[in-house]
């Protein structure tokens, strides 16, 4: 099939929202990563977005609402807290599972009883969903395992021809996965790390746990709380390990390396004598999180074997950097 290439304006979103509303699938900007949208409603546009993205049938959705109107399609239940989260954090990039409307199809929440619901902040994404009239399932627009697409051009490497419609707009502003909390436990769980981070959750939630495959793999048998975070993601083709060292141990060991590049933070860079990128300011995780899929895509075109990141703090935005990262590397981690 052709993909379209739309316009981030008006005629560009009636025209995604008029595909959308025919069950096919759209490439949309939202502030986090590119988004690959279809109707929560349908199982077949569900289903094309599975084949498109060849993602692994057991990892649910999430669902995004243009306005607080919307919600009462999608779940069920909308507890104080919850509330309390949403005049917080929305729009924003904070994903909640709550339990699930039965307008939702099976195919978006893939038999669980609770679905994944968030608004955007990306006025583009909110006009789409409000044309369309639909509260939109939308995984990340990459192929699945690739790392996410921040650009409508990493939309077109992965998916050019596969998907009815891409919405050209501008790149993202965080660059990362929307943070995602589960309300649907006692005592809530952060299931995935990001931009709204957990110590800002905690001023809203104080017992909130942070889930274990948030920063390790889980053993075999062991039951994800999140299907997702099973799976290897992000993943460049070239060989990624983290480093957790001090700046001057990381810069010798990458230098004494071959066939190898390195992502470090900007303070290296000049010390560096293998190919180079730079992720930003050891302080600054926000440019971090920007940088990162761009980076970990660019790595490809280095034409080394191996490349050894740098590995961030864990803290605030950090944590949702290393959880990527970490993932990018399939868990290899090197303790300097
Ligand atoms: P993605 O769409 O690739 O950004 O991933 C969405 C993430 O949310 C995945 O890790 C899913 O496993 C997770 N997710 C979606 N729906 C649920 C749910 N109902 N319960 C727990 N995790 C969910
Ligand atoms: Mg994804």
């Amino acid at each position: 099939m052709d993909t379209l290439r739309l316009k981030d304006n008006k005629e560009g979103i009636i025209a995604a929202a008029e595909i959308l509303k025919a069950d096919g699938i759209v490439g949309i900007p939202t502030e986090t990563v590119y988004g690959l949208a279809a109707s929560a409603y349908s199982s077949q546009a569900i289903s094309k977005v599975f084949t498109a993205k060849g993602r692994p049938q057991d990892n649910p959705l999430i669902v995004h609402i243009s306005d607080m109107d919307m919600l009462s399609d999608v779940v069920s239940e909308f507890s104080p807290t919850a509330k309390e989260l949403a005049k917080r954090f929305w729009p924003g990039p904070l994903t909640m599972v709550l339990p699930k409307s039965e307008k939702i199809t099976e195919s978006v929440s893939k038999g669980l009883s609770t679905v994944a619901v968030r608004m955007p902040s990306n006025i583009v994404a909110r006009e789409v969903i409000k044309a369309s009239g639909l509260p939109l399932a939308a995984p990340s627009a990459n192929l699945s395992g690739s790392p996410s697409p921040t650009t409508a051009n990493h939309v077109i490497t992965d998916l050019d021809g596969k998907i009815d419609a891409l919405i050209f707009s501008s790149d993202c502003e965080v660059g990362l996965e929307s943070t995602v909390v589960s309300l649907a436990v006692d005592p809530p769980r952060l299931l995935r790390p990001g931009f709204i981070t957990a110590e800002q959750l905690k001023e809203v939630i104080p017992n909130l746990v942070i889930d274990k495959a948030v920063l390790q793999e889980l053993g075999k048998g062991e039951k994800a709380a999140s299907p997702g975070m099973m799976y290897k993601h992000y993943s460049p083709k070239t060989e990624v390990f983290l480093v957790e060292a001090e700046n001057d141990v990381f810069v010798s060991f990458v230098n004494s390396n071959n066939n190898c590049a390195a992502i470090c933070f900007s303070e290296e860079q000049e010390k560096i004598t293998v190919p180079v990128l730079s992720l930003g300011q050891k302080e600054s995780a926000e440019n971090q999180a920007k940088n990162l899929f761009a980076l970990l895509r660019q790595s490809d075109t280095l034409n080394v074997k191996t490349v050894y990141v740098h590995a961030p703090k864990k803290d605030g935005v950090g944590l949702a950097v290393y959880n990527r990262l970490i993932r990018a590397a399939g868990f290899k981690v090197i303790k300097l």
